[in-house]
């Protein structure tokens, strides 16, 4: 039998651990661990403490040179990184001043790339999804949740989670599937409610039998899915066994109420939430995730992080990376700069990367650095942890662990 195996030293190691998933963080709440090391045997991480006091006979040991910060590894809660194409043109319009109406007669929107993803084979979602996911891991990024919702049908839908399902077993990156066949009203369907009947069906089960995911999503808006139309939805999903999550309160309110409703594990977008609406998510178990990648993309506002916090709510920051509104798929550079914009301290916004956006997923084997936890760690060439947010996105890690194993 291997010797466990004990990294570092670590000039400062943050094990996120001792924080609460609700409500605001004060810096002086982070714990800092002088010349670190992780104790790690199996994939998983047996003892976090000071390097000298871990050294024994029963160890084998890995040197890590230099000052260097070691954090456990990101966790990204919200993307859709399987797509075909491209949406360069939706951008360029956007930004040259056309209206949403007007990009839609173009043949841009979400449509646009329903129509490119179908076109491709499941290998060339799945090449896409690997090719993504690997820059995602160059930036730390070692779990990475994945939406299917450019098919909008039940084959095109099982073809997207199928490829998911295909680029987990080999990419080194954790991914997390969910269905978001309710993305959009497909334009190839009359009757709305018969679409989502037919993906309650024929699709459902058929994810079941296959193990293809065990989160449903929906896009609860005026432009998609009205919460009447998507509480028969969710009431199905819930009674198969799927968690529940919503891209809610993007444009306008109404998707965080349907998400407290069904105890969703999370609501995403919340760029147009109001105060009540804050108070309703801050008050229950659903996790408050924000997408500034969604408002760089759209230049529109941010999701109100510090209200979100400041009354008691839990938040995860996620890329939202997605050809349409969000192309730029940086989940560090965007969460510093979230932190900018709305003031949150360092812990918030590495808290949202790391423990809560785990929690978004449900996880509760990453996003800190305790024994049992996964050995997934990302190390930046620094001896001060807040030279990582000040750099916003710059400063790339010297390395990646995922499972015990340096992946670069
Ligand atoms: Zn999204």
């Amino acid at each position: 039998m291997n010797k466990p195996l004990l990294i570092g030293p670590f000039t400062q190691l943050l094990p996120m651990t001792g924080l609460p998933l609700k409500g605001a963080l004060k810096d002086e709440q982070l714990s800092i661990i002088e010349n670190g090391g992780i104790l790690v045997a199996d994939g998983k991480i047996v003892k976090v403490g000071v390097f000298d006091e871990l050294k024994s006979a029963d160890v084998d040991i890995q040197l890590i040179d230099g000052k260097n910060v070691c954090l456990p590894g990101f966790v990204d809660s919200h993307t859709h990184i399987c797509f075909g194409g491209t949406r360069a043109r939706d951008y360029a319009y956007r930004n040259a001043g056309k209206t949403y109406l007007e990009i839609a007669k173009a043949g841009g929107g979400i449509w646009d790339t329903v129509t490119q993803t179908r076109k491709a084979s499941q290998d060339e979602l799945v090449k896409g999804i690997i090719s993504r996911s690997q820059k995602h891991l160059k930036n730390g990024v070692t779990t990475i949740e994945v939406k299917s919702g450019y098919g909008l049908s039940v084959d095109e839908e099982l073809k997207m989670l199928r490829a998911i399902k295909q680029a987990n077993e080999t990419s080194k990156v954790t991914l997390v599937p969910t269905c978001l066949a309710a993305h959009m009203k497909p334009k190839d369907w009359n009757q709305d409610q018969e679409y989502l009947n037919v993906i309650i069906n024929e699709l459902f089960p058929i994810i079941k039998t296959e193990n293809l995911a065990n989160r449903v999503d929906a896009f609860v808006e005026e432009s998609a899915f009205s919460p009447e139309e998507i509480k028969p939805y969710f009431q199905k999903a819930k009674e198969m066994g799927f968690d529940i999550t919503v891209h809610a309160d993007q444009f306008t309110t109404g998707g965080s109420q349907v998400a407290v409703d069904f105890d969703a594990v999370s609501a995403d977008h919340l760029e147009a939430s109001t105060e009540k609406e804050i108070q309703l998510l801050a008050k229950s178990n659903t996790i408050a995730t924000a997408l500034p990648g969604a408002s760089l993309g759209l230049g529109c506002a941010y999701t109100p992080a510090r209200k979100i916090l400041d009354v008691g709510g839990a938040l995860s920051i996620a890329s939202d990376h997605n050809p349409g509104s969000a192309p730029m798929g940086d989940l560090l550079t965007q969460a510093s700069i979230l932190g900018t914009f709305e003031k949150l301290s360092n812990t918030e916004v590495l808290s949202g990367i790391t423990f809560r956006a785990a929690a978004a997923l449900r996880l509760e084997d990453r996003g800190k650095l305790e024994a049992g936890a996964l050995a997934d760690f990302v190390v930046f060439p620094t001896d001060n942890y807040q030279e990582i947010t000040y750099h916003q996105g710059q400063l790339k890690p010297s390395m990646v662990w995922k499972n015990g194993t340096p992946i670069q």
